[in-house]
């Protein structure tokens, strides 16, 4: 991670790289930007007397992204190392009337380097408030899905010159939203769904800026979706996306407003004088992106400006599945009848697509699975495609597939829910979705990977240990 720091009485200003740490090839995609600069220091607070592990090396008081990527790295281990051991559900408890700024000063001095407010352009600018106000230094991302209203565009440009900053944007994979519009159009959203778009458009880069990161900083409050976001914690561990060490519980998720309502966060942005999306003044309360969002009338809820065509339990883009529970959980965990999503077959477009992976029949799979001595050994992946752990593996179990093709190692899939999944509990070891099996060459009993990595180093030592 790039980074540099410079402090005065009066001023402080850093620089950083954006998410470099990955070196997987879907990385090299990512942008190297990002710098911060609070030109006034704010910091009235004083809640900890730790204050940021990052040492002063180098100035960047201009907007030029010619000299970010040349700072340098100060990041503080120890801080680090004590994360793995930390209880966060035991400190949600002990941060649950904690005041937003004191969470948020929290989040960043775990956190350091590693954590980034995820802003959406909306009120939730009330988080870079907060960050600037706690006086460390701080990075925000925003994903740009090519659909946000223009109000939304400028808004994001006044947010970095209001707060010096530059926004570490994400961007869509250019072919995945090719093949997907030239399939189906501008607007399939309005005939299938919101997910799809949203998986390519907002939830697939959102994964990749968090594979860069140890946390994130959410503006989720419990007053916005009654249905989905009622129990949202100040802190917890994320269950759904993976951090830069890879695995379910690898990223930790800061909700500093989850118990703030939305006045309140109203009363501060005013109070503070921070400048505000222009869609709120033409009724917006909820913003995303413009065919997908309209303003709500008086006493309206604000996610009913929000997919309205759709029923409003699914009103989740995917960036916080984890909010969803009962039936949705009874899916991830692979124990459903998935009777919820008609056999969880019938609104999710399939994965894992690529060239370099076999797609298995229950034929192809019973006839893998007899055989005494094979040509060659083979990884299979039993799967669903509405499984969010399925969704979180996809890249790396492509990029494996591309890396060991032509290797003498088949890579595959077997769709095992369904009227599959009695079958694949039965003689494939399935007990929750995604389950990897490794093949030998010279036995017919398969071997099921027991780790929750699935990064591709991680698969790629699983198939190294037993080719
Ligand atoms: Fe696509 Fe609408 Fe989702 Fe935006 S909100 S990514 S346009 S479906």
């Amino acid at each position: 991670m790039a980074f540099a720091l410079t402090s005065s009485s009066s001023s402080t200003a850093i620089s950083g790289s954006n998410f470099p740490r990955s070196t997987s090839s879907s990385d090299l995609k990512v942008p190297q930007i990002g710098s911060v600069r609070l030109a006034e220091r704010h910091a009235t607070v004083n809640l900890s007397r730790r204050r940021c592990a990052v040492k002063a090396v180098n100035a960047d008081p201009k907007r030029n992204d010619s000299i970010v990527p040349l700072a340098a790295t100060v990041a503080a281990p120890e801080v680090l190392e004590k994360e793995e051991a930390e209880d966060f559900q035991q400190l949600a408890k002990e941060l649950d009337n904690a005041s937003p700024l004191e969470i948020m000063d929290k989040a960043l001095e775990k956190f350091g380097d590693d954590i980034a407010i995820a802003f959406s352009g909306a009120e939730d600018v009330a988080l870079i408030e907060y960050a600037k106000l706690t006086g460390r230094p701080f990075r925000v991302f925003s994903l740009d899905t090519g659909r946000l209203n223009p109000e939304t565009y400028r808004f994001f440009t006044e947010v970095e010159k209001h707060y010096g900053i530059r926004i570490e944007y994400m961007f869509p994979d250019a072919v995945e939203v090719q093949a997907l519009v030239r399939s189906k159009g501008l607007f399939s959203f309005y005939e299938d769904g919101h997910q799809e778009c949203c998986r390519v458009r907002k939830v697939r880069p959102l994964r990749r800026a968090l594979k860069g990161l140890r946390a994130w900083i959410t503006g989720q409050r419990k007053d916005q979706s009654p249905g989905t976001r009622s129990e949202v914690p100040v802190v917890q561990v994320d269950p759904v996306f993976e951090g830069l060490d890879g695995g379910i519980g690898s990223l930790v998720k800061w909700n500093p407003v989850a118990n703030v309502d939305g006045k309140d966060i109203w009363n501060f942005l005013q109070a503070m004088n921070v400048p505000v999306n222009g869609l709120h003044s033409q009724g917006y309360v909820s913003i995303g992106c413009e065919p997908c969002t309209r303003p709500v009338l008086p006493g309206q809820h604000e996610r009913e400006g929000r997919w309205w065509w759709e029923d409003a339990k699914a009103k989740e883009c995917g960036l916080h599945k984890g909010n969803l529970k009962e039936d949705t959980a009874a899916q991830v965990n692979g124990i459903g009848n998935g009777a919820a999503n008609a056999n969880g077959t019938a609104t999710e477009s399939d994965i894992f697509n690529s060239q370099s992976l076999v797609t298995l029949s229950r034929t192809g799979i019973e006839n893998l699975a007899r055989l005494e001595n094979r040509k060659e050994p083979w990884i299979v992946v039993l799967y669903a495609p509405w499984c969010r752990f399925c969704q979180a593996m996809e890249e790396s179990y492509v990029e494996l597939a591309e890396k060991l093709a032509g290797s003498g190692i088949k890579v595959a899939k077997f769709r095992a829910d369904g009227e599959q999944k009695e079958y694949a509990k039965r003689e494939l070891q399935l007990g929750s979705f995604p389950t990897i099996l490794f093949f030998p060459k010279h036995s017919s009993k398969p071997i099921k990977y027991a780790s929750e990595k699935r990064d591709v180093d991680s698969l790629m030592a699983f198939i190294n240990a037993l080719r």
